[in-house]
């Protein structure tokens, strides 16, 4: 018997269908535009723990989380194989509670600086937790309320990369890829979306230089399909999967 806190037989039916409706348009896009198969990432931020159980029994392990003292007590009560995808702005100061309380946490994806980078290694380190993978936000709009390295100056980006490439100085964290979030208003727009691009223009710069092969995190539930056309290797959908969510009190 499982003490998992379980959904009701309605919401486990319908949350399995919206899932797989995304899941097959992911799949499908993914089969056209991408090598290799696209992650689709369910943004559980704010749904109870028996929501993300519904997919959990439907055979989905990849879930995403903004809140840290949230995640903690969901990864707590929750299946350890879950692979937890830390995809909220992370403080500094949080970083300890989030490596020393999510130890099977799977990625964390927007870092912005390289004091985190440093914070997180040292924390997970201390905790004996498992690898991290990593993933750099790059504010590719430019706007001021949106966090991540800025495309302007690449100082900082290059030496966080060689910070995470170091084996001297970094083992518990792994260089997966570049996430950004993108305007509002290039996720409407019609002709592409001028932040995917840039994303994807980076990603190759930093391939060649470096020579990696990062993912890129891109699209939400308004533009994931769009994100997929233009190169994304994981998309983070929430709203279309468990319907709209309570605003965080
Ligand atoms: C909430 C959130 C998502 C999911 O957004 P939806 O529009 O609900 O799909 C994706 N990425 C990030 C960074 C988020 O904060």
């Amino acid at each position: 018997m499982s003490t998992f806190p379980q959904p009701t037989e309605v919401r486990q039916k319908e949350i399995s269908s919206a899932y797989d409706k995304i899941s097959e348009q992911v799949s499908n896009l993914s089969a056209e535009h991408s090598s290799k198969p696209v992650r689709l990432v369910a943004v559980s931020k704010l749904k109870p723990s028996s929501d993300i159980m519904a997919l959990y029994n439907h055979g989905v392990r990849h879930f995403g989380e903004n809140y840290v003292q949230e995640l903690i007590g969901k990864s707590q009560e929750l299946p350890k194989d879950i692979k937890w995808h830390f995809i909220g702005g992370l403080q500094t100061g949080k970083c300890k509670d989030l490596s020393k309380g999510v130890e099977n946490l799977y990625a964390v994806e927007a870092i912005d600086s390289l004091k985190k980078c440093k914070k997180l290694e040292s924390c997970r380190k201390n905790a004996e937790g498992n690898s991290i993978n990593i993933y750099l936000q790059i504010n590719t709009s430019g706007e001021d309320q949106k966090s991540g390295y800025s495309l302007e100056v690449l100082d900082e980006l290059y030496e966080t990369v060689e910070f995470l490439l170091d084996p001297k100085q970094c083992t518990l964290l792994n260089i997966q890829g570049l996430m950004t979030i993108g305007s509002f208003s290039e996720s409407i727009s019609e002709e592409g979306n001028a932040d995917f691009k840039r994303l994807l223009t980076l990603k190759q710069k930093l391939d060649d230089k470096y020579r990696l092969d990062l993912e890129l995190s891109m699209g939400m539930s308004n533009d994931f399909k769009e994100a997929i056309k233009q190169g994304s290797s994981s998309v983070r959908v929430g709203s279309s999967i468990f319907g709209a969510r309570p605003t965080k009190s």
